[in-house]
């Protein structure tokens, strides 16, 4: 028989989520201050809300690590339902003044519901979730407002998408400059300094053994430092392994076409100093040849597990077409 021994240590007073993509694993609070740690891709935000409802009534706040489709899919009918979403700097700000690269979303491709932050988090920030206090630490690196959450006492720590039990956050070089991995290798320090007895990572299991997670992710983003391509090729591997999840497939014929029109795969090609149309090629061939993608029934597919998205679902504005953010 086997078991996850850390499993068995969390605490009695939160509740954790783990799904497969495209949702983030979300963290539930219940107590007097309800409040959810991510919220899902926007295609399940009613089964993210009805979940929350089920275990802990109505949520008071939503706090998002960072603000990828992943995390903040259930943000808009969460705060439709009376929730205030909490969110990083700089992240909360560009929300805010509808910046139109709010959530990397036309960029990645990747829909999102819009919605507002009611409550923008720097470091140190002490926050009442449920019935406890959790400190903000800033976590810049995947996303330039990344953020992760610390419980003193019980020594939590929810760490977004900056590592996970098998793997460490991609990094967006072209979006976020040439120093993302340096920066997200400087926030795995401070987060591995804390010491954790139990980390709650956005994607997979919670690790068996915390600082065993954090000397592989130490390890892995001080690659991505010295192997810029790779980083990028890392970052274009991820991406495009969601765009065929979220999308059930894309049909063979209208793989390169979708590829060339992206603006991630133009800013990797030119990194990479290829053109779009030698990357997209090779992103295909690479990924069919290592099995994270397969072919079936004449459509490129995602291998990794992951929940059906409704067709419909995707069909939400970009941000540069969201409606103004009204103060609450
Ligand atoms: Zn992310």
């Amino acid at each position: 028989m086997s078991h996850q021994p850390s499993a068995l240590a969390l605490p009695s007073w939160l509740t954790w989520w783990q799904r497969p993509f495209p949702d983030a694993n979300t963290l539930l609070l219940p107590g007097q201050r309800p409040a959810l740690v991510d919220t899902g891709f926007v295609g399940h935000a009613d089964e993210t809300a009805a979940w929350a409802r089920a275990h802990a009534g109505t949520v008071d706040l939503v706090v998002n690590t960072h603000w990828h489709s992943d995390h903040v899919g259930g943000n808009a009918l969460l705060q439709a339902r009376g929730a205030a979403v909490a969110a990083g700097t700089p992240e909360a700000e560009a929300i805010t003044r509808r910046d139109p690269g709010c959530c990397a979303a036309e960029y990645l491709d990747q829909p999102v519901a819009p919605y507002t932050v009611d409550v923008p988090l720097d470091d140190g920030q002490v926050l009442r979730l449920g019935d406890a206090d959790w400190e903000v630490v800033r976590a810049p690196g995947h996303t330039p407002g990344h953020l992760a959450l610390w419980q003193p006492e019980e020594r939590l720590l929810v760490v977004g998408d900056a590592l996970s039990d098998y793997d460490v956050g991609w990094v967006n070089l072209a979006l976020d400059g040439p120093d993302g991995a340096t920066t997200a290798l400087a926030s795995l320090k401070r987060m591995a300094d804390l010491d954790p007895r139990l980390i709650l990572p956005s994607h997979g299991p919670i690790p068996a053994d915390p600082a065993a997670a954090f000397a592989a992710a130490l390890r892995r983003a001080q690659r991505l430092v010295d192997d810029p391509a790779g980083a990028v090729w890392y970052g274009a591997r991820r991406i495009f392994a969601f765009a065929l999840m979220i999308r059930d497939g894309i049909p063979a014929e209208e793989v390169d076409p979708y590829l060339h029109a992206r603006a991630w795969l133009t800013d990797a090609a030119r990194l990479l100093n290829v053109t779009p149309e030698v990357l997209a090629a090779e992103l295909v061939t690479t990924m069919l040849g290592s099995g994270a993608i397969v072919m079936r029934d004449g459509r490129l597919h995602a291998a990794a597990d992951h929940t059906p998205v409704a067709r419909a679902a995707l069909r939400v504005p970009y941000p540069r077409a969201w409606p103004a953010a009204e103060p609450r």
